[in-house]
């Protein structure tokens, strides 16, 4: 490898959500590549993932309904897009290639409709073919502009777990084939063009890391390789005081700690994949958010030995959360009940957003992201229905459309007030609390309302802490 800096640069699916921001995104990584190495990143293109679980739902239905019209448009719009971003041999390779993933999505679909199932398997399988997609999209791209670069499938380099749809990393045997795949390449002055969010078993299933992983495909091979940093290319200026699509004025923070940014990223702040941060954080890698319609623009960056400013940072909220409240039978004391609902959560491997003990009763009440509802629903009432005794659940309530809103900053702790201005500023707008919570670092407050009241209350909360 050269002594230059090597740069992770994840692009995103709007940053590639047509022929014309793939060209964009390419420029961005020419510009790049004339300061040091660099690996990019794909997420697949706009909402190709959406369509592909969209194709892989239709497809159980049986019959061929739905599914043959979704893989075709899905199929030409990718063909369409390669066709004005390259020519000639180049042009031809490509759309052979795109042809092939199509037929994948194809036999895929034709296979769940003949058994009126999909595994989970099959699932990550199909939903990540985007990823591939993009990749061969935007490697025939950076050829055409004369550039050395090649598609990489993930699944190459990220070994995991089995836990299909929500993986976790492997690092030990990561580590191994991501160094001893990319580090020639780069030696090579190649641009290795890695698919985001697909993943491998140790048996070599395909698997991914959860929606919106090439956040996290980004960080892990920027922690491992290891690069120099880590550039998360997105759709806005960086990290904001708050979603911007829900405070149009909020504004952009230009550094944040690691411990800030995780804390963001975990309570639903999109920008960033719920466990991004974890390596970077470990490994002291730097990160920076950056948007590529404006790729002049600083970002954010997080970085080792970022001061802390104080008080509130940012806000995150979650406008489809549900929340439990679980009691146990008579007699059974609160941790027994604790414990049984904490093993559902940790064999799912659904994170709770919030958690609550009720006063000396013995009811627990957590929320969960609405993604994960459903299951955990059906969960519980399987092992009180199974085996009421040893399990000890009575009774089981559950509040859908839930929202949760989160202030975070590092430097709130020992701030007195924090959580009166918060609850007060929601009180000044008749908006009802149905739980509270703050971590015991003190890093961040947590309130749940009505899904209904969330705007309002990011709104009056930003409006409150002057952010
Ligand atoms: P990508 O496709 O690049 O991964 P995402 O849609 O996953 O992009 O994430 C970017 C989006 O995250 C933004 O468009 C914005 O609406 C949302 N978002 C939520 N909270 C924040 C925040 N605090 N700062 C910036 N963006 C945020
Ligand atoms: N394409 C995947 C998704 O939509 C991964 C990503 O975008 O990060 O979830
Ligand atoms: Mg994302």
């Amino acid at each position: 490898m050269t002594g230059a800096a090597t740069r992770i640069m994840k692009f995103g699916g709007t940053s590639l959500g047509s022929a014309a921001r793939i060209f964009g995104a390419c420029q961005i990584i020419v510009r790049g590549k004339q300061d040091g190495p660099v690996v990019v990143v794909v997420s697949a293109m706009g909402e190709t993932t959406d369509v592909l679980v969209r194709a892989a739902h239709a497809a159980t239905h049986g019959g061929g309904v739905g599914w043959p019209s979704l893989a075709a448009s899905l199929e030409s719009e990718h063909l369409l897009c390669g066709r004005s971003l390259t020519s000639g041999q180049e042009a031809e390779q490509l759309r052979l290639t795109l042809l092939k993933h199509g037929k994948t999505l194809r036999d895929f679909c034709e296979g769940i409709s003949l058994r009126g199932m999909v595994s989970a398997q099959e699932l990550d399988a199909i939903s990540s073919l985007g990823e591939l997609m993009a990749a061969d999209l935007v490697a025939a791209a950076l050829r055409a502009q004369g550039l050395a670069a090649e598609p990489v499938d993930a699944a190459r380099l990220i070994v995991t777990d089995d836990h299909f749809g929500q993986a976790a990393p492997l690092l030990a045997q990561s580590q191994e084939e991501i160094r001893s795949t990319l580090r020639p390449m780069l030696a090579d002055g190649i641009i290795p063009v890695v698919t985001g969010f697909r993943s491998r078993t140790v048996e070599g299933q395909c698997t991914t890391l959860g929606r919106g992983g090439s956040d996290y495909t980004a960080t892990i091979l920027g922690s491992l390789l290891p690069a120099d940093e880590i550039w998360i290319w997105t759709d806005v200026d960086g990290v904001m005081t708050a979603d911007p699509r829900l405070v149009p004025h909020a504004h952009l923070i230009p550094e944040l700690s690691y411990r800030e940014a995780l804390e963001l990223a975990f309570f639903g702040a999109k920008v960033l994949h719920p466990n991004s941060m974890e390596l970077p954080h470990r490994y002291g890698v730097p990160v920076r958010i950056r948007n590529t319609m404006a790729p002049d623009g600083e970002g954010t960056t997080i970085a080792p030995g970022v001061r802390n400013a104080p008080g509130v940072r940012a806000i995150a909220h979650t406008s489809d959360a549900r929340l439990f409240t679980v009691g146990g039978s008579d007699g059974v004391s609160f941790t027994r009940v604790a414990t049984s609902v904490l093993g559902v959560l940790d064999d799912e491997r659904v994170p709770t957003l919030m958690v609550t003990q009720s006063s000396a009763d013995n009811v627990f009440c957590f929320a969960v992201d609405g993604q994960h509802g459903q299951r955990m629903g059906d969960h519980l009432e399987r092992i009180r229905a199974v085996d009421l005794n040893a399990s000890g659940l009575g009774s089981i309530e559950e509040t859908p459309q839930v929202g949760i809103v989160v202030v975070v900053g590092e430097a709130m702790r020992g701030t007195p007030g924090i959580a009166a201005r918060l609850f007060g500023a929601l009180a000044e707008r008749q908006i009802n609390v149905v739980a509270i919570s703050q971590g015991s670092s003190e890093l961040s407050v947590s309130a749940a309302v009505g899904a209904a009241d969330i705007k309002e209350a990011v709104m009056a909360i930003h409006q409150e802490f002057a952010l």
